[in-house]
């Protein structure tokens, strides 16, 4: 009885511990996030392995994201040029959809952000961005 009581008291802890390991696994494998910025400032991060359209009304225009299967795209835009809805799907790491008349940057982040350091990281990236661009 006693043996009993020990090796279940075992399992569990290795159960236990198993968790413990498949939720770190899951923490880190938590896929990517997008990160919408709208004249360098943040306008939003969401998770890229949620189908779902994202709406992005500013005082310079009207966009629309569509985030499917680890991928983002533009689908709707009112801009002049319209080039970003030409910019296709990005899906990997620091690759961005660019809306140069709405000042929007659409960036997929490898992790989300955490904090106001990753912030003022992606407005430096954001800047380059920029520089890029008109250049
Ligand atoms: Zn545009």
């Amino acid at each position: 009885m006693k043996r009993n009581d020990c090796i279940l008291a075992a399992a569990i802890f290795l159960f236990a511990g198993l968790l413990s390991v498949m939720f770190f696994l899951s923490g880190n494998e938590q896929g990517n996030y997008v990160t919408v910025t709208v004249d360098k400032k943040v306008y939003g991060t969401y998770p890229l392995d949620e189908t779902q359209d994202i709406e992005i009304l500013t005082e310079f225009g009207h966009n629309n994201l569509h985030v499917e299967n680890g991928t983002v795209c533009m689908t709707e835009a009112d801009c002049p040029d319209g080039y970003c809805k030409r910019q296709g799907e990005i899906s990997t790491e620091k690759e961005t959809i660019v809306c140069l008349p709405h000042k929007l940057v659409v960036e997929i982040q490898g992790a989300k952000p955490n904090g106001g350091r990753t912030e003022e990281q992606t407005d430096g990236q954001t800047g380059e961005d920029y520089d890029i661009l008109v250049k």
